[in-house]
């Protein structure tokens, strides 16, 4: 036996039962199975008598004595098997509502037994229903606690059920000596006062007492903190020992110009921060890395044009690079707009852009003549080369592949500096382990003056009531988003939906122009629209989620989301940010059916209680788990089975430290002390962190 073997080799599992547990949760190997934990546990300690019994007792409790009297009791309700059970001080009743004929027959008459279960009374008496029956005393009073495994019914009807878990796990444990090793460093565990790592199994499954129950738990959450986190550290030393980068010494006229100059408002004492940590980065000589996170409208986009300044004052070209058309638009115009005072030369480079205008980029780009690029994907393209390439900002950086940032980096020979901004927030513990191969700025404070945004839950019946609302804000001179959700499977069904809202909705508002936009439009019909409702000659704009990312139309102070149960909280967020980007107090109308999950409402529910990205993306945390959070390309990376990445961070602070530290020290792992540990990593995790870089 060792930690590869199938489990079908476990005594008392055998194929079929190891095929139901191999697709149900998982469990392939003995491996598997150790690290299966217990999702809560029993207290077994005590042995209660009938006498002690009382309708107030809320938990499982273990009595000792003798199962009689067993019969099958056919009513109108349905069968069931009924029993008796004695001990010294009195009798209580026993029933089973499901039970097979095999069982009926394997329940032990008139010996000394244990049952264990919750009891119910029902007027003078008690009865247990389903109890687990337990002949071995050994077992049954063995330890203080019995572990409680997840199972489902499906497996339960099968036989698989907690006491199998418990067996089976029980005869693994005791051959655990020989399946593994240590893997952590001795003086780290006596550092850190970590149970060794055969206890923590030992514990974790069948707990001495409640204190070491806990202690295992931290031991194997640190354990999967510090194997993450020694990915993480190894690969940064990879990275840093390769990526020299240009050191950006100057602040200069460019940057000093603008600034004193023509910047239109004070910079917040975030942005300040953020420019500040960016600006060190960039002094080095070597490559910057770098994730900025700022939630909806807290002024990103200045921090970027700033930073390239500081590119252009050390003779460096700067290359944005935003994933719609749309966006890409909006930086190049607001950023041309601020440049409007200088003698910055900037360009749009997209896929809509006319093959003769492309011409003169590539020419300016290779020249040195053009100094800052704006862009969609068509940037990546190879025919895009710069005369010298300082620094790659990012937007938006989930809708972007690995391999196409990868792309950026060799348009220069020394590799450009990296900004990857971000407008999904991400939880700090989360963007501290995940991301901890970049550096992470955070601009935590919106420009002042912002009114937030009033969120409103509506339903089909106040349909009427919201139509009147918006009216009154057109009439104001507002502009009103009305937003569809996308339905996935079907591109056609999307466009009808769409289609069907924009009749109503001219239906509703004949006196106002509306625009439309959608994903099924080719870039320069969307630009048209965009145009159309920025301009503010379309006072509605009826989209779908394309309008998600980054648009920026200040005038537009309301935002109708229809069937916004369908939605995810991000996008609900990300959409929500299209408007409170002007002076006048903006509204979010939250459309849902009658009918709501409970997940949907707990959703709609956190939109109206806040406006702060970082609560919102831990409630979606809470409710997705952070696999779905990061992106589906990355799912699959942080799946810890203990380590609870919202509410650990005290170990996953710790587990970095012990990491820095012992990379310090031993970058290589070569000192015979790490041995096992090196062993245990490569076991581990090599084969699962297949992506590499993040940007
Ligand atoms: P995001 O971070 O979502 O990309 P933007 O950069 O688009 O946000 O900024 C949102 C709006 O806030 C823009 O209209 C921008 O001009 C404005 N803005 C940015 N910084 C400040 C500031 N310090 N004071 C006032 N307004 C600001
Ligand atoms: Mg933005």
């Amino acid at each position: 036996m060792n930690l590869d073997t199938p489990i079908e080799f476990i005594k008392g599992i055998g194929t079929e039962r190891a095929k139901l547990i191999k697709n149900v949760l998982g469990i392939h190997n003995l491996e598997d199975f150790i690290n299966f934990y217990p999702i809560r546990y029993i207290d077994k300690s005590k042995i209660y008598t009938v006498s002690e019994l009382s309708p107030s007792l809320d938990v499982d409790i273990q009595l000792k004595g003798k199962i009689t009297d067993i019969q099958e009791v056919v009513s109108p309700k349905g069968k069931r098997l009924s029993a008796k059970f004695r001990d010294q001080t009195g009798t209580i009743d026993l029933v089973w509502f499901r039970y097979s004929k095999w069982m009926k027959e394997s329940i032990p008459m008139n010996k000394d037994l244990f049952i264990f279960g919750k009891i119910q009374a029902f007027n003078n008496s008690f009865s247990m229903p389903h109890p687990e029956i337990e002949t071995d005393e050994a077992k049954a009073i063995s330890g203080t606690l019995l572990p409680v495994y997840s199972s489902s019914e499906k497996l339960t009807k099968r036989g698989i059920n907690n006491k199998l878990f418990q067996n089976v796990i029980y005869e693994i444990l005791k051959i655990l000596p020989q399946l593994i090793d240590e893997n952590l460093p001795e003086n780290l565990i006596k550092a850190l006062k970590l149970l060794g790592r055969l206890d923590a199994f030992y514990n974790i499954h069948f707990p001495q007492n409640p204190q070491l129950a806990q202690e295992a738990d931290r031991r194997i959450k640190f354990e999967e903190a510090f194997f993450f986190q020694l990915g993480f550290g190894l690969k940064k030393l990879h990275q840093h020992s390769k990526s020299i980068g240009n050191p950006f010494p100057i602040v200069g006229d460019y940057f000093n110009n603008f600034y004193n100059n023509n910047l239109p408002f004070d910079l917040t004492g975030a942005q300040k921060r953020v420019l500040k940590e960016i600006r060190t980065d960039m002094k080095r000589s070597t490559q910057m890395n770098r994730l900025l996170q700022g939630d909806v409208g807290s002024g990103k986009t200045m921090v970027a044009l700033l930073t390239m300044l500081i590119a252009m004052d050390n003779n460096f070209q700067s290359c944005m690079m935003a994933p719609t058309e749309i966006l890409a638009q909006q930086h190049f115009n607001s950023i041309q707009d601020l440049l409007k005072n200088s003698n910055v030369k900037v360009k749009l480079l997209t896929g809509s852009t006319k093959t003769s205008e492309r011409k003169i980029i590539h020419e300016e780009l290779l020249s040195g003549e053009l100094s800052i690029l704006i862009g969609t994907h068509a940037v990546l393209e190879d025919i895009v080369q710069f005369k010298n390439l300082g620094l790659v900002i990012i937007d938006e950086q989930h809708r972007f592949g690995v391999a196409q940032r990868a792309k950026l980096w060799a348009k220069n020979k020394i590799p450009p500096h990296i900004l990857v901004m971000t407008a999904t927030p991400i939880p700090r513990t989360l963007a501290m382990s995940f991301y901890s191969d970049l550096d992470v700025s955070v601009i935590d404070e919106m420009p002042v003056g912002r009114k937030p945004i009033v969120t409103a839950h509506r339903r089909e019946k106040d349909r009427a009531y919201v139509y009147n609302f918006c009216h009154e804000e057109l009439k104001k001179g507002r502009q009103v988003y009305f937003v569809y959700p996308l339905i996935e499977e079907s591109e056609t069904l999307d466009y009808k939906n769409l289609q069907d809202g924009f009749d109503h909705i001219l239906n509703h508002f004949k006196s106002y122009n509306i625009a439309m936009l959608h994903g099924r439009m080719k870039p320069d019909e969307k630009d048209q629209a965009m145009q159309y409702f920025a301009s503010g000659n379309a006072q509605i704009m009826v989209a779908t989620t394309v309008i998600e990312v980054g648009v920026n139309v200040p005038n537009a102070s309301v935002m109708v989301i229809e069937s916004a149960e369908r939605f995810g909280l991000s996008q609900l967020h990300q959409l929500r940010g299209r408007v409170g980007r002007g002076a006048e107090q903006s509204y979010c109308i939250l459309m849902t059916s009658d009918k709501l999950s409970a997940e949907s409402r707990k959703r709609i529910k956190t939109m109206c209680e806040t406006n702060d990205g970082f609560k919102i993306s831990e409630v979606d945390m809470e409710l997705r788990g952070p696999g779905d959070i990061l992106g589906t390309q990355q799912s699959g990376v942080v799946d810890f089975k203990k380590l609870n990445l919202m509410t650990d961070s005290q170990i996953i602070k710790l587990a970095k430290l012990a990491v820095e530290q012992l990379l310090e020290k031993d970058a290589l792992l070569v000192h015979p002390n790490h041995q096992s540990m090196k062993t245990f990593y490569i076991r581990q995790y090599k084969s699962k962190n297949k992506w590499s870089k993040i940007s």
